[in-house]
């Protein structure tokens, strides 16, 4: 929660929105930053494996396009359907 407590995570919340951009949910506590390119393991490698670092970068880059809020249940969903999209182009 080391995020929430230097302010960087309602920051990013205050540029893209408070609410997930697919169903609406907006409860900040079950929001997440989402990498709408899918390459958030590189990303997170660059920052350093933490959210504070990923929410750090984001800030420092002005908040670049690369990024949506999703709700937890959305961004979980989300991941399912590019696991399984990935294990399909494998076969
Ligand atoms: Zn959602």
């Amino acid at each position: 929660m080391v995020a929430w407590k230097r302010g960087l995570f309602p920051r990013i919340l205050g540029h893209y929105g408070p609410r997930c951009v697919q169903c609406g949910f907006d409860n900040p506590l079950a929001l997440v930053v989402d990498h709408v390119k899918d390459d958030g393991h590189l990303h997170r490698k660059q920052v350093g494996n933490t959210p504070y670092g990923v929410y750090a970068d984001i800030v420092r880059r002005g908040f670049p396009p690369d990024f949506q809020i999703l709700c937890a249940n959305c961004n979980t969903i989300k991941l399912r359907l590019t696991y399984a999209m990935h294990n399909q182009e494998d076969k």
